[in-house]
């Protein structure tokens, strides 16, 4: 995408030329796309819950209920407020990530991150009969970055490998140095990611399944925070998947 720009030249008050500019514009541009989109799904997301909440409201306040049904009603309204609260603080969170580049300051210890996820997403591989586990060696080489950020990263990831692997299903976390590099991997053998969707999981509010990700608690942001926290610490993120066989994640930094 161009913008042009005209000027005409006069000499002696006669058109003696044209200078013609042009300036490529496709970055802004896209950039500016982004931030539409971005805006518009952010709104579209948190209109959905606020919908489902005054309905139930409404019929609350109007009509006489049976207490089941009272009691259903009011779950419904305090799921969908704990959806909102998520969408919420993921939206915020993303926006710290991508304005903040005042990180990378602190001496981060890998071993001491992976560790310190486990009291947060093992009662949800137990709750799932899930068996979630930690290959870590006593020792990895000092890291610089942001120690919230990288817990962050990690939860984010096992928390879908639990999501996205049924009951009964494995979940594998491994950390190694290899390179100059800690290598992060997160395994599971769950349902897989479809080829022609890896290369968008990574997008903002993308999911394979809309209102699968919608019933397990999912924003569709999570993977978007991963990613820019990979980036941040100039690291690479990459996906192996196939279907039915389950997904490994591999981080590098
Ligand atoms: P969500 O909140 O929907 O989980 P994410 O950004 O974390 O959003 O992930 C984006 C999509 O990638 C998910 O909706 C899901 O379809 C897919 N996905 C992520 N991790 C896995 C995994 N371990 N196994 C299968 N699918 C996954």
């Amino acid at each position: 995408i161009f913008r042009v720009r005209l000027a005409l030249i006069e000499r002696e008050e006669q058109a003696a030329g044209v200078v013609v500019s042009l300036r490529d514009i496709t970055d802004i541009k896209q950039l500016e796309q982004m931030r539409k989109d971005f805006v518009s799904n952010v709104s579209h997301e948190l209109k959905t819950p606020l919908t489902s909440i005054k309905g139930y409201v409404e019929t609350l306040m109007e009509s006489e209920l049976e207490s089941g049904t009272y009691n259903s009603f009011l779950k419904v309204i305090n799921d969908e407020a704990e959806r909102l609260e998520h969408l919420i603080n993921d939206i915020l969170d993303l926006s710290k990530i991508e304005s903040s580049d005042s990180l990378l300051k602190e001496n981060v210890d890998m071993v001491e991150v992976v560790n310190g996820i486990i009291p947060v997403v093992e009662p949800k591989a137990q709750r799932k009969n899930i068996i979630l586990n930690l290959d870590v060696p006593a020792k990895l080489p000092i890291i610089k970055g942001n120690k919230d950020q990288l817990s962050r990263l990690m939860i984010n990831l096992v928390d879908n490998a639990i999501k996205y692997t049924p009951s009964g299903g494995k979940v594998e976390v491994r950390s190694y140095s290899e390179d100059n590099n800690i290598v992060i991997e997160v395994e599971d053998n769950g349902i897989g990611i479809p080829q022609e969707d890896i290369s968008r999981i990574f997008e903002r509010f993308y999911r394979v399944n809309k209102a699968r990700s919608r019933k397990l608690g999912g924003t569709g942001l999570g993977l978007s925070i991963v990613k820019h926290i990979v980036e941040q610490h100039q690291g690479i993120i990459e996906v192996e998947s196939e279907l039915e066989k389950g997904t490994k994640f591999i981080v590098r930094l």
